[in-house]
């Protein structure tokens, strides 16, 4: 372990911490925290610290809603910016929720994954590394601190100041995020104008979930320093590019990757293949859980860089799955469908699992697809054996459901919590009369 009790309350004592905040993610992706002084540590530090779980969307009912915040100690870290007038800091640590009979609670997507992390361990395997890629737009604010929708720049994909008026905002995240023990590699205006990526070095998947709902926080507020507003959202604008999250993947066993075989064509191992034939065979069901949004489906349309497409391919850039060029131990599987909206605990967890299962049954992914799918007629795919990937929430949701290895990666209950919020989410959605459909037909009929 990277901290003992006692050696987080002497790095308090030491950094004039005044607050702890112990942070958690509810099943939508949504962070949530409650803040202490300082003067509860031992409280805190000894999973003694309760909260009302009823009150958390999609957690548990009246009845049943006392809930305890065991915090995982690793996950110590002071905010470099927020100060009291005395200069007294902020830490926070990320907490797993236990129920009253203090077991891990079935709804905590954080206990979730780590379950499903066990049950791979138990078959060999080290570790899941995952190396994410998160793009995010910057909006100016207005007079009252409201995001508008007016991009703060007219950049585009790696370009420089003046064009990239972010490029400060971005560099200051970068700062930041290194203060908090993060390795950024690297950082840079994204294909659309307002639109960033910032990309930090993998790690096993535990962390790279939580780094990511860290990172969420930290571009959102220095964003906010500096007069802007950050959003992940998958879509935000009409015609341009919308928000991926790359994920990069591979598996470890104690000899290192074991993705990478020098012998074969493509230097892939057996074992890559037949995750890769997992991801291939559950992605349509696993989608609802990757791209969770109604707005998440305006993102997977042709012609924006996002996938539309169940395929893979070692040298294009069209397909879901692309194996980056890298070999050895960086060698990956890139799935490019996940959006940022996804959450990251449940989203790795049902990834995982659809390749583990590729490796239980053997699967074998189609042929590579090394030409641009969007030039393809459909019974070109067809032949090709390439399938779509959902369209709306709402099939995202009816695939989901029926793949019953996707619904037992996030456990039956929270599966069945998040589908049916989400049916109400997007039957709220339908109901809506929007601008397009007044545009396209009021004056028709
Ligand atoms: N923004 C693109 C997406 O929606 C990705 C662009 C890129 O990173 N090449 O996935
Ligand atoms: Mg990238
Ligand atoms: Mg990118
Ligand atoms: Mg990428």
């Amino acid at each position: 372990h990277k901290y003992s009790k006692n050696e987080i309350k002497e790095i308090i004592a030491k950094e004039n911490v005044q607050f702890l905040r112990l942070q958690f993610t509810d099943v939508f992706g949504t962070i949530k925290n409650v803040e202490v002084p300082v003067s509860q540590v031992d409280k805190v530090l000894n999973n003694k610290m309760m909260f009302d779980g009823s009150s958390i969307d999609g957690f548990v009912r009246i009845e049943e809603s006392d809930m305890y915040l065991y915090p995982d100690l690793d996950t110590f870290m002071i905010f470099p910016w927020a100060t009291d007038e005395n200069g007294g800091k902020v830490a926070r640590l990320i907490a797993d929720i236990y129920t009253v009979d203090h077991q891990p609670f079935a709804g905590d997507p954080r206990s979730n994954l780590k379950r499903v992390l066990k049950d791979m361990q138990k078959r060999g395997f080290k570790e899941f590394n995952l190396g994410t890629e998160p793009e995010f737009f910057l909006f100016k604010m207005d007079e009252n601190g409201e995001p508008t929708m007016k991009l703060n720049d007219h950049g585009g994909y790696f370009d420089l100041a003046p064009l990239d008026l972010g490029e400060n905002t971005r560099r200051e995240i970068v700062l930041e995020m290194e203060k908090m023990g993060f390795e950024v590699e690297a950082a840079h205006h994204e294909v659309a104008p307002g639109q960033h990526e910032v990309d930090f070095k993998y790690s096993d998947a535990l962390d790279a979930a939580d780094n990511i709902q860290t990172f969420k926080i930290i571009v959102k507020t220095i964003a906010r320093k500096h007069g802007l507003y950050a959003t992940f959202l998958p879509k935000p604008v009409t015609g341009i590019n919308g928000n991926g999250m790359h994920v990069n993947m591979s598996l470890f066993n104690e000899n290192g990757n074991i993705f990478y075989n020098e012998s074969d064509e493509l230097q892939l191992s057996e074992e890559a293949y037949q995750f890769m034939g997992g991801i291939l065979e559950h992605a349509a069901s696993f989608t609802a859980i990757t791209n969770p949004t109604v707005n998440s489906y305006k993102r997977l349309t042709p012609g924006f860089e996002a996938p539309v497409y169940v395929a893979w391919s070692a040298s294009n850039r069209s397909p879901m799955v692309r194996i980056p060029a890298a070999r050895g131990n960086s060698t990956r599987l890139e799935l490019r469908s996940v959006d940022p909206t996804a959450n990251p605990y449940t989203a790795f967890a049902a990834i995982l699992t659809a390749g583990l299962d590729g490796l239980d049954r053997e699967l074998t992914p189609n042929h590579a697809v090394d030409q641009n799918i969007y030039l393809m007629d459909e019974n070109e795919r067809k032949r090709a054996g390439i399938t779509n990937l959902p369209d709306t929430l709402l099939a995202a949701l009816d695939q989901f459901e029926e793949d019953e290895t996707m619904v037992d990666a996030l456990g039956k209950n929270m599966a069945n919590t998040f589908v049916a919020a989400k049916r109400v989410e997007y039957a709220s959605y339908r109901q809506h009369v929007s601008q397009w459909e007044i545009d396209t037909y009021i004056q028709q009929y």
